[in-house]
């Protein structure tokens, strides 16, 4: 099975994508983790660079190759845990389109939900250990902007599709962990 986990910056999308991809065996893909891979790529990494300081989106032309080199590269494995992947309705398509091609489908999307004081409160918390450039006042403030209007939109798509589910992010990691166990359940269940 192919799950996204969404949510807005600070949720906790990383640290359940991978205790999920370990307890299921999916290989975990975090779109930021492999851009921060790519910052010291000679020709895309200044540009990468830029829109990851000011906490702007990575534009598709790169991040789509970025995403789908890793999976290219993963092939064979029997699933992926999505992280920061889509960002933007264009991008659920493209994955959409990219799944169909490899004759599977994203099965589930799973929502933590946190409101933007908590989130903010969150990755400033963060700052203080994770080292990374991007988790500063101003640049979080724009990636929760970017979140609102560019990636929160995709909600309504795979609702549509009958994919969502949603997840109270306030709660503890392992009672997250929990509920998310037991929604995999239930859709493994129905197929
Ligand atoms: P994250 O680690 O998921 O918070 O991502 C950190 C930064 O990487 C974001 O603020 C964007 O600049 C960039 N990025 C990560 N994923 C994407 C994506 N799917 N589309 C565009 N930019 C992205």
């Amino acid at each position: 099975m192919n799950i996204v986990i969404f949510g807005s910056p600070g949720a906790g999308k990383g640290t359940q994508a991978e205790i999920i991809a370990n307890d299921y065996g999916l290989k975990h893909l975090s779109s930021g983790q492999l851009s921060r891979q790519m910052l010291n790529n000679r020709l895309l990494g200044k540009k990468i660079k830029s829109y990851m300081d000011k906490g702007e989106l990575i534009p598709n032309a790169i991040i789509i190759k970025i995403v789908k080199d890793y999976i290219e590269k993963n092939k064979r494995e029997k699933g992926f845990i999505f992280d920061g992947y889509p960002r933007t309705l264009g991008q659920a398509k493209e994955l959409d389109r990219l799944a169909k091609q490899s004759k599977t489908r994203i099965g589930l999307v799973i929502n933590l939900k946190l409101d933007q004081q908590e989130a903010l409160k969150r990755i400033l918390k963060r700052s203080k250990s994770s080292g990374r450039s991007d988790d500063n006042l101003k640049t979080i403030e724009t990636r929760l902007k970017v979140y609102k209007k560019l990636t929160e939109p995709i909600l309504g798509y795979y609702k549509a599709n009958g994919i969502l589910k949603e997840v109270d992010g306030r709660q503890s990691i392992t009672k997250i962990t929990k509920e998310i166990k037991k929604i995999i359940k239930e859709v493994e269940k129905k197929k």
